[in-house]
């Protein structure tokens, strides 16, 4: 059978960029469909103008600093749309960008949503398109839940394009965007609160680090409410939102914000009509080589819900390509990810939590310090830094590190390097110190906590 394409990519995101470029150049013939914009969400509303804010917002945190070490910085003022200016305008580029390195790879890009008709075609805008392979890279989109008023409550889609800074907002969620996002309007003078339905803010993460983190952001001003909830939004007459909480209690605040997790895209994809197995969650299952239960449809990326990482996304996507195209099966390991959270202060983490590792049976000697960095001892600055080892005393063998702190998303990558190779606690110690960094004091942990 002759089909129109040997690869048909639906969403043109991290993973299917990546797939559709390598398939390309494997001599596959590709088209890739996109329905909002060629980048997906990592790159036009999610890491990187996310990135932009962290940035932005930090400023204000810095000019006090600048005190300590002499300097009189003026009366500063911020201008938002300038920043919404500058943002827009970096990811124009970046999408061009990946518009152009497609095409020169080969592929065919059709700015369309795509649906899947059977196991070898797709419908876009009416047409049906055949291909040997469809890979279903649609990535995910904001969850809301169904309480009264959330019609005026914007996700993180939103909040990358609202016009006006508010005075105050209240950020519902304790995963990494709502702490990130909560970071960015604190640090822009936004009266900012974090509402999580749980006992404390960044589930799955080490204990400590999520206390620490809490503490922290705490200290700079963002309000964090715990076992806490909103069951009723509200415009107000005088402007904002009047909210009314799970308890009874109520608030006001100039704008709500939901980032209580990301669903799979698969809504209306047409996964029924080719027999492709979806969770209850609309998540697809893929094997080893993220194909799923039917022979010619892979799915790489968010939309599989191994982990909702770009470089997850994008070694998902070459490592298909690589498989179907070349010749070369590959499988992506994703027993260790290293991570970064760009909150204020930011984590970085690599392997186990404390938690974790106990739990899986390990016996363990934890190594951490809880300091004041050096650049803060003339800044007056109050915030801390937490670094954290989790080492293996059957074999010496580090299975978690941890840390919070300025440049943690720096550090982790080298780190992870070490944690992934299977780096002994007798390596990091043979490792001679870089001083004065914070990082030193992960190479220099003497002994354990008792
Ligand atoms: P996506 O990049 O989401 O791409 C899917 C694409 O498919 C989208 O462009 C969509 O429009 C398109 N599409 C969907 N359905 C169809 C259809 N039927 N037809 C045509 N097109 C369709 N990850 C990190 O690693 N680091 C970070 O710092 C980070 N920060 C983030 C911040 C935010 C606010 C968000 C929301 C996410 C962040 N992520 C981060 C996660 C990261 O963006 C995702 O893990 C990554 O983009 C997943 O890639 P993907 O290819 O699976 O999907």
């Amino acid at each position: 059978m002759t089909f129109d394409y040997d690869l048909f990519v639906i969403g043109a995101g991290s993973g299917g960029v990546r797939a559709a470029r390598v398939s390309a150049s494997h001599g596959a013939k590709v088209a890739i469909a996109e329905e909002y914009r060629v980048g997906g969400t990592c790159v036009i509303r999610g890491c990187v103008p996310k990135k932009l804010f962290v940035y932005a917002s930090h400023f204000a945190e810095e000019f006090e600093d600048a005190a300590g070490f002499g300097w009189q910085v003026g009366d500063s003022r911020f201008d938002w749309p300038t920043l919404i200016r500058n943002k827009d305008a970096e990811i124009d580029r970046l999408n061009g960008i990946y518009i152009k390195n497609l095409q020169a790879a080969g592929v065919e890009i059709i700015e369309q949503r795509a649906t899947i008709t059977g196991p070898n075609s797709v419908a876009v805008d009416g047409r049906e398109i055949t291909a040997r392979y469809i890979l279903i890279a649609v990535g995910a989109t904001p969850f809301m839940p169904d309480i009264p008023g959330i019609d005026h409550a914007i996700t993180s889609n939103e909040a990358f394009h609202i016009e006006n800074l508010p005075d105050s907002i209240v950020i519902v969620g304790g995963g990494y965007i709502a702490v990130e996002f909560a970071g960015i309007f604190n640090g822009l003078g936004v009266e900012t609160t974090l509402v999580y339905r749980g006992p404390e803010i960044m589930r799955g993460f080490d204990d400590e680090v999520r206390q620490h983190l809490h503490q922290e952001m705490a200290k700079k001003g963002v309000k964090i409410m715990t076992d806490s909830d909103i069951a009723d939004i509200k415009p107000a007459a005088s402007g904002g939102f009047d909210l009314t909480m799970a308890d009874g209690a109520a608030m006001h605040t100039g704008l709500v914000m939901y980032a209580t997790g990301r669903v799979a895209k698969t809504d209306g994809l047409g996964l029924e009509t080719a027999g492709v197995t979806m969770a209850a969650n609309g998540e697809i299952p893929v094997n080893a080589h993220s194909k799923t239960n039917i022979d010619s449809i892979y799915a790489v990326g968010d939309v599989t819900g191994r982990a909702q990482l770009t470089p997850v996304a994008i070694r998902e996507g070459a490592a298909f390509a690589e498989t179907v195209f070349n010749d070369n099966p590959i499988c992506v390991d994703h027993t260790i990810i290293p991570t970064a959270v760009f909150s204020q202060p930011p984590i970085g983490t690599v392997g186990m939590g404390e938690g974790e590792a106990r739990a899986a049976g390990h016996d363990i000697d934890v190594y951490a310090a809880d300091f004041r960095p050096m650049k803060h001892t003339l800044s007056g600055n109050e915030e801390r830094t937490l670094m954290k080892l989790i080492v293996n005393k059957a074999d010496d063998k580090v299975l978690g590190l941890h840390i919070v702190g300025p440049d943690s998303g720096e550090m982790i990558q080298a780190f992870g390097i070490a944690v992934t190779m299977g780096a002994t606690k007798a390596q990091f110690d043979a490792t001679i110190a870089v001083h004065p960094t914070a990082a030193e004091e992960l190479v220099t942990f003497k002994q354990p906590r008792g």
